[in-house]
Protein backbone atom coordinates (compact mmCIF):
# COMPACT_ATOMS: atom_id res chain seq x y z
CA UNK A 1 0.00 0.00 0.00
CA UNK A 2 1.31 3.40 -0.91
CA UNK A 3 0.27 7.01 0.47
CA UNK A 4 0.64 9.59 -2.40
CA UNK A 5 -1.03 13.25 -1.17
CA UNK A 6 -4.66 11.94 -0.36
CA UNK A 7 -4.56 8.95 -2.10
CA UNK A 8 -4.66 5.16 -0.70
CA UNK A 9 -2.82 2.71 -3.25
CA UNK A 10 -3.70 -0.48 -3.16
CA UNK A 11 -1.52 -3.31 -5.03
CA UNK A 12 -1.91 -6.86 -5.47
CA UNK A 13 1.03 -8.80 -6.74
CA UNK A 14 -0.09 -12.49 -7.92
CA UNK A 15 0.31 -15.16 -10.55
CA UNK A 16 4.45 -15.19 -10.03
CA UNK A 17 5.12 -18.93 -10.51
CA UNK A 18 7.57 -20.19 -13.44
CA UNK A 19 7.94 -18.79 -16.96
CA UNK A 20 4.78 -16.03 -16.27
CA UNK A 21 5.30 -13.01 -15.49
CA UNK A 22 3.81 -11.45 -11.81
CA UNK A 23 0.70 -9.60 -12.69
CA UNK A 24 0.16 -6.34 -10.71
CA UNK A 25 -3.46 -5.33 -9.79
CA UNK A 26 -3.65 -1.67 -8.05
CA UNK A 27 -6.76 0.02 -6.87
CA UNK A 28 -6.49 3.25 -6.28
CA UNK A 29 -8.65 5.44 -4.63
CA UNK A 30 -8.58 9.15 -4.41
CA UNK A 31 -10.74 12.44 -3.05
CA UNK A 32 -12.00 14.43 -6.24
CA UNK A 33 -13.77 17.25 -5.64
CA UNK A 34 -15.30 17.72 -2.35
CA UNK A 35 -16.94 14.78 -0.63
CA UNK A 36 -16.66 13.00 -3.43
CA UNK A 37 -13.84 9.65 -3.65
CA UNK A 38 -12.30 8.31 -7.21
CA UNK A 39 -11.72 4.87 -7.20
CA UNK A 40 -9.23 3.78 -10.38
CA UNK A 41 -8.39 0.17 -10.82
CA UNK A 42 -5.44 -0.78 -13.06
CA UNK A 43 -4.91 -4.44 -14.49
CA UNK A 44 -2.95 -5.82 -16.92
CA UNK A 45 -5.32 -7.24 -18.66
CA UNK A 46 -7.30 -3.49 -19.06
CA UNK A 47 -6.39 -1.60 -22.22
CA UNK A 48 -6.88 1.48 -20.14
CA UNK A 49 -7.80 1.77 -16.68
CA UNK A 50 -11.33 1.75 -15.10
CA UNK A 51 -12.66 4.58 -13.01
CA UNK A 52 -15.76 5.11 -10.79
CA UNK A 53 -16.77 8.05 -8.80
CA UNK A 54 -17.97 7.44 -5.46
CA UNK A 55 -20.64 10.00 -4.34
CA UNK A 56 -21.97 10.95 -0.48
CA UNK A 57 -25.08 9.39 -1.77
CA UNK A 58 -23.55 6.42 -3.17
CA UNK A 59 -21.51 6.19 0.85
CA UNK A 60 -24.85 6.44 2.75
CA UNK A 61 -26.57 4.04 0.52
CA UNK A 62 -23.57 1.37 1.53
CA UNK A 63 -23.86 2.61 5.02
CA UNK A 64 -27.67 1.70 4.89
CA UNK A 65 -27.77 -1.85 3.48
CA UNK A 66 -24.69 -2.76 6.01
CA UNK A 67 -27.14 -1.45 8.96
CA UNK A 68 -29.97 -3.67 7.47
CA UNK A 69 -28.10 -6.37 6.98
CA UNK A 70 -26.69 -6.43 10.66
CA UNK A 71 -30.15 -5.79 12.03
CA UNK A 72 -31.88 -8.82 9.92
CA UNK A 73 -28.86 -11.08 11.08
CA UNK A 74 -29.75 -10.00 14.88
CA UNK A 75 -33.19 -10.76 14.32
CA UNK A 76 -32.80 -13.85 12.63
CA UNK A 77 -30.57 -15.16 15.33
CA UNK A 78 -33.14 -13.66 18.33
CA UNK A 79 -35.47 -15.43 16.54
CA UNK A 80 -34.25 -18.76 16.10
CA UNK A 81 -32.75 -18.77 19.93
CA UNK A 82 -35.97 -18.08 21.10
CA UNK A 83 -38.23 -20.60 18.80
CA UNK A 84 -35.26 -23.36 19.34
CA UNK A 85 -34.50 -22.53 23.01
CA UNK A 86 -36.69 -25.85 23.66
CA UNK A 87 -33.94 -27.65 21.28
CA UNK A 88 -31.09 -25.72 21.72
CA UNK A 89 -30.84 -25.75 25.81
CA UNK A 90 -27.72 -23.60 25.72
CA UNK A 91 -27.15 -22.90 29.52
CA UNK A 92 -26.73 -19.00 29.31
CA UNK A 93 -29.56 -18.76 27.25
CA UNK A 94 -31.66 -21.11 29.54
CA UNK A 95 -30.93 -18.57 32.62
CA UNK A 96 -31.89 -15.56 30.88
CA UNK A 97 -34.98 -16.66 30.06
CA UNK A 98 -35.56 -18.28 33.50
CA UNK A 99 -34.62 -14.88 34.75
CA UNK A 100 -36.89 -13.07 32.62
CA UNK A 101 -39.96 -15.26 33.69
CA UNK A 102 -39.17 -15.30 37.50
CA UNK A 103 -39.39 -11.35 36.89
CA UNK A 104 -42.87 -11.41 35.15
CA UNK A 105 -43.81 -13.87 37.59
CA UNK A 106 -43.03 -12.07 40.89
CA UNK A 107 -44.50 -8.99 39.15
CA UNK A 108 -47.58 -10.60 38.72
CA UNK A 109 -47.94 -12.05 42.03
CA UNK A 110 -47.30 -8.62 43.32
CA UNK A 111 -49.86 -7.19 40.64
CA UNK A 112 -52.73 -9.73 41.90
CA UNK A 113 -51.90 -9.32 45.71
CA UNK A 114 -51.87 -5.81 45.98
CA UNK A 115 -55.19 -6.45 44.17
CA UNK A 116 -56.45 -8.59 46.34
CA UNK A 117 -55.80 -6.59 49.52
CA UNK A 118 -57.41 -3.19 47.84
CA UNK A 119 -60.54 -5.69 46.99
CA UNK A 120 -60.93 -6.99 50.70
CA UNK A 121 -60.88 -3.41 51.98
CA UNK A 122 -63.59 -2.96 49.91
CA UNK A 123 -64.93 -5.83 51.03
CA UNK A 124 -64.76 -5.27 54.52
CA UNK A 125 -66.39 -1.85 53.52
CA UNK A 126 -69.28 -3.85 52.64
CA UNK A 127 -69.64 -5.98 55.67
CA UNK A 128 -69.56 -2.64 57.93
CA UNK A 129 -72.18 -1.45 55.62
CA UNK A 130 -74.16 -4.56 55.82
CA UNK A 131 -73.85 -4.39 60.05
CA UNK A 132 -75.36 -0.71 59.78
CA UNK A 133 -77.98 -2.86 58.06
CA UNK A 134 -78.89 -5.35 60.25
CA UNK A 135 -79.05 -2.93 62.92
CA UNK A 136 -81.45 -0.71 61.24
CA UNK A 137 -83.03 -4.10 59.95
CA UNK A 138 -83.61 -5.03 63.73
CA UNK A 139 -85.54 -1.67 64.06
CA UNK A 140 -87.58 -1.79 61.58
CA UNK A 141 -88.36 -5.14 62.25
CA UNK A 142 -89.71 -3.99 65.84
CA UNK A 143 -91.79 -1.51 63.93
CA UNK A 144 -93.28 -4.22 61.54
CA UNK A 145 -93.92 -6.68 64.12
CA UNK A 146 -92.33 -9.31 62.08
CA UNK A 147 -91.27 -11.83 64.29
CA UNK A 148 -87.67 -11.71 65.62
CA UNK A 149 -87.52 -16.19 65.18
CA UNK A 150 -88.18 -15.51 61.79
CA UNK A 151 -84.83 -13.50 60.88
CA UNK A 152 -82.37 -14.59 63.46
CA UNK A 153 -79.60 -12.32 62.36
CA UNK A 154 -76.84 -13.82 64.93
CA UNK A 155 -77.17 -17.18 63.44
CA UNK A 156 -76.24 -16.68 59.45
CA UNK A 157 -74.44 -19.12 56.78
CA UNK A 158 -71.28 -17.99 56.57
CA UNK A 159 -71.05 -16.16 59.28
CA UNK A 160 -67.38 -16.05 60.69
CA UNK A 161 -66.10 -17.06 57.38
CA UNK A 162 -62.58 -15.31 56.47
CA UNK A 163 -63.26 -11.46 57.39
CA UNK A 164 -60.95 -9.37 55.64
CA UNK A 165 -60.84 -6.70 57.60
CA UNK A 166 -59.28 -8.53 60.86
CA UNK A 167 -56.74 -10.90 58.60
CA UNK A 168 -56.12 -8.63 56.31
CA UNK A 169 -53.57 -7.51 58.79
CA UNK A 170 -52.07 -10.81 59.03
CA UNK A 171 -49.02 -11.82 57.78
CA UNK A 172 -50.16 -14.21 55.58
CA UNK A 173 -51.59 -12.05 52.80
CA UNK A 174 -55.43 -13.34 51.76
CA UNK A 175 -55.15 -15.52 49.40
CA UNK A 176 -57.53 -16.34 46.26
CA UNK A 177 -59.47 -19.03 47.42
CA UNK A 178 -59.95 -17.23 51.21
CA UNK A 179 -60.89 -13.87 49.44
CA UNK A 180 -63.54 -16.13 47.67
CA UNK A 181 -65.04 -18.13 50.88
CA UNK A 182 -65.31 -14.16 52.07
CA UNK A 183 -67.46 -12.79 49.18
CA UNK A 184 -69.13 -15.86 49.19
CA UNK A 185 -69.87 -15.27 52.76
CA UNK A 186 -71.05 -12.25 52.01
CA UNK A 187 -73.44 -13.34 49.21
CA UNK A 188 -75.05 -15.34 51.16
CA UNK A 189 -75.29 -12.64 54.10
CA UNK A 190 -77.05 -9.88 52.10
CA UNK A 191 -79.24 -12.44 50.02
CA UNK A 192 -80.47 -13.40 53.68
CA UNK A 193 -81.25 -10.05 54.67
CA UNK A 194 -82.50 -9.21 51.55
CA UNK A 195 -85.15 -11.76 52.08
CA UNK A 196 -85.81 -10.75 55.54
CA UNK A 197 -86.25 -6.93 54.58
CA UNK A 198 -88.83 -7.84 51.39
CA UNK A 199 -90.63 -9.80 54.63
CA UNK A 200 -90.92 -6.27 56.51
CA UNK A 201 -91.86 -4.72 53.42
CA UNK A 202 -94.62 -6.76 52.44
CA UNK A 203 -96.02 -6.24 55.60
CA UNK A 204 -95.53 -2.79 56.59
CA UNK A 205 -97.11 -2.57 53.19
CA UNK A 206 -100.41 -4.08 54.05
CA UNK A 207 -100.44 -2.29 57.13
CA UNK A 208 -100.24 0.58 54.89
CA UNK A 209 -102.85 -0.53 52.92
CA UNK A 210 -105.25 -1.93 55.69
CA UNK A 211 -104.77 1.75 57.36
CA UNK A 212 -105.84 3.47 54.46
CA UNK A 213 -108.70 1.24 53.43
CA UNK A 214 -109.95 1.77 57.29
CA UNK A 215 -112.11 4.58 57.89
CA UNK A 216 -110.20 5.69 60.81
CA UNK A 217 -110.04 9.50 60.10
CA UNK A 218 -112.98 11.69 61.48
CA UNK A 219 -115.08 12.66 58.40
CA UNK A 220 -115.90 16.42 59.92
CA UNK A 221 -113.03 18.56 61.73
CA UNK A 222 -114.69 19.22 64.54
CA UNK A 223 -113.69 17.21 67.82
CA UNK A 224 -117.61 17.11 69.47
CA UNK A 225 -120.40 15.01 68.22
CA UNK A 226 -123.57 15.57 69.84
CA UNK A 227 -125.78 12.18 69.53
CA UNK A 228 -123.80 8.88 69.27
CA UNK A 229 -124.19 5.38 68.20
CA UNK A 230 -126.92 3.02 70.35
CA UNK A 231 -130.34 4.04 71.88
CA UNK A 232 -131.74 7.39 71.63
CA UNK A 233 -134.93 9.14 71.46
CA UNK A 234 -135.68 9.56 67.84
CA UNK A 235 -136.31 13.80 67.51
CA UNK A 236 -139.01 13.26 65.10
CA UNK A 237 -141.50 10.80 67.29
CA UNK A 238 -140.00 11.06 70.80
CA UNK A 239 -139.57 7.05 70.32
CA UNK A 240 -136.56 5.10 71.47
CA UNK A 241 -134.42 4.19 68.19
CA UNK A 242 -131.27 2.81 67.37
CA UNK A 243 -129.27 5.62 65.64
CA UNK A 244 -126.87 3.57 63.37
CA UNK A 245 -124.57 6.24 62.79
CA UNK A 246 -122.54 9.20 64.79
CA UNK A 247 -123.69 12.79 64.46
CA UNK A 248 -121.59 16.04 63.70
CA UNK A 249 -123.14 19.28 63.84
CA UNK A 250 -121.08 21.51 62.10
CA UNK A 251 -122.39 24.93 59.84
CA UNK A 252 -123.44 24.32 56.05
CA UNK A 253 -120.84 24.03 53.62
CA UNK A 254 -118.31 22.63 56.06
CA UNK A 255 -116.69 19.77 54.02
CA UNK A 256 -117.13 16.54 54.84
CA UNK A 257 -113.63 14.29 53.87
CA UNK A 258 -113.21 10.60 53.23
CA UNK A 259 -113.18 8.55 56.23
CA UNK A 260 -110.68 6.18 54.09
CA UNK A 261 -110.11 6.00 50.30
CA UNK A 262 -112.38 3.72 48.25
CA UNK A 263 -114.83 4.10 45.84
CA UNK A 264 -117.96 5.77 45.70
CA UNK A 265 -121.03 3.57 45.38
CA UNK A 266 -124.10 5.79 45.96
CA UNK A 267 -124.32 9.66 45.54
CA UNK A 268 -128.05 10.14 45.75
CA UNK A 269 -130.65 12.00 47.06
CA UNK A 270 -132.11 9.65 49.72
CA UNK A 271 -135.66 10.10 51.34
CA UNK A 272 -134.64 9.90 54.75
CA UNK A 273 -130.32 10.38 54.71
CA UNK A 274 -130.84 13.42 52.21
CA UNK A 275 -127.78 13.78 49.66
CA UNK A 276 -126.07 10.42 50.70
CA UNK A 277 -123.00 9.31 49.39
CA UNK A 278 -121.63 6.03 49.99
CA UNK A 279 -117.87 4.64 49.78
CA UNK A 280 -117.11 0.97 49.58
CA UNK A 281 -113.59 0.96 51.31
CA UNK A 282 -112.90 -3.07 50.17
CA UNK A 283 -113.35 -5.98 52.56
CA UNK A 284 -116.83 -5.76 52.82
CA UNK A 285 -116.39 -2.15 54.92
CA UNK A 286 -118.60 0.52 53.12
CA UNK A 287 -119.08 4.28 54.92
CA UNK A 288 -121.67 6.37 54.72
CA UNK A 289 -122.41 9.95 54.50
CA UNK A 290 -125.71 11.38 55.17
CA UNK A 291 -127.25 15.12 54.87
CA UNK A 292 -125.45 16.98 52.79
CA UNK A 293 -125.64 20.06 51.27
CA UNK A 294 -123.98 18.96 48.19
CA UNK A 295 -122.19 16.23 46.65
CA UNK A 296 -118.86 16.39 44.82
CA UNK A 297 -118.44 13.16 43.97
CA UNK A 298 -120.78 10.65 42.01
CA UNK A 299 -120.50 6.50 41.78
CA UNK A 300 -117.85 5.32 40.24
CA UNK A 301 -115.54 7.75 41.35
CA UNK A 302 -111.94 6.77 43.16
CA UNK A 303 -111.59 8.39 46.60
CA UNK A 304 -108.73 9.43 48.54
CA UNK A 305 -108.10 8.94 52.10
CA UNK A 306 -109.31 12.59 53.69
CA UNK A 307 -110.61 13.89 49.91
CA UNK A 308 -112.89 16.73 50.96
CA UNK A 309 -116.28 15.01 49.20
CA UNK A 310 -119.32 16.68 50.30
CA UNK A 311 -120.63 19.51 52.36
CA UNK A 312 -122.72 19.40 55.46
CA UNK A 313 -126.22 19.93 55.48
CA UNK A 314 -129.60 19.80 56.63
CA UNK A 315 -131.35 17.39 53.92
CA UNK A 316 -133.16 14.57 54.27
CA UNK A 317 -134.80 13.64 57.74
CA UNK A 318 -132.29 16.09 59.70
CA UNK A 319 -133.32 18.87 61.87
CA UNK A 320 -130.20 20.77 61.89
CA UNK A 321 -127.12 20.87 59.99
CA UNK A 322 -124.82 18.44 60.86
CA UNK A 323 -123.24 14.94 59.08
CA UNK A 324 -124.91 11.41 59.90
CA UNK A 325 -121.68 8.73 59.75
CA UNK A 326 -122.37 5.54 59.43
CA UNK A 327 -120.28 2.64 59.17
CA UNK A 328 -121.24 -0.64 57.67
CA UNK A 329 -119.13 -4.09 57.83
CA UNK A 330 -121.37 -7.05 55.61
CA UNK A 331 -124.20 -4.39 55.38
CA UNK A 332 -124.39 -3.98 59.21
CA UNK A 333 -124.22 -0.70 61.15
CA UNK A 334 -120.99 -0.76 63.80
CA UNK A 335 -120.11 1.95 65.89
CA UNK A 336 -118.07 4.32 64.47
CA UNK A 337 -115.85 4.76 67.37
CA UNK A 338 -114.13 1.91 67.37
CA UNK A 339 -112.57 2.85 63.98
CA UNK A 340 -112.23 6.43 64.72
CA UNK A 341 -110.14 5.49 67.86
CA UNK A 342 -107.85 2.80 65.77
CA UNK A 343 -106.98 6.06 64.14
CA UNK A 344 -107.08 9.06 66.82
CA UNK A 345 -103.92 10.70 67.00
CA UNK A 346 -103.86 10.21 63.21
CA UNK A 347 -106.02 13.61 63.17
CA UNK A 348 -108.55 14.49 60.29
CA UNK A 349 -107.72 16.94 58.31
CA UNK A 350 -103.97 17.49 58.32
CA UNK A 351 -104.33 13.86 56.81
CA UNK A 352 -105.70 15.40 53.36
CA UNK A 353 -102.47 16.37 52.98
CA UNK A 354 -101.25 13.02 53.22
CA UNK A 355 -101.99 10.38 50.83
ZN1 LIG B 1 -127.63 10.63 62.77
Amino acid sequence: MHLTRGCFIFSFIYGSSGRVAPRVFSIIIARANGPEMQIILLHPRFTQARSLTLTLRHGLLALSLLLVLVLGSAALMTFLTLTHVGDIRLPWVQKMLDAGNQGEAARNDRYVRENIAAMAMKLGEMQAQLMRLDALGERVQGLSGVKPEEFNFKELPGRGGAEPSTSRAAPPPLGISQFQQALDALVVDIEHRSDYMNAVETTLMFDKIRSKLLPTIQPVNVTYNASGFGWRLDPFTGRSTFHEGIDFPAPTGTPIIAAAGGVVIAAEFHPQFGNMLEIDHGNEIVTRYAHASRLLMKVGDIVQRGQHVADIGTTGRSTGAHLHFEVLVKGVQQDPHKFLIAGSGQGSVPQQTRK
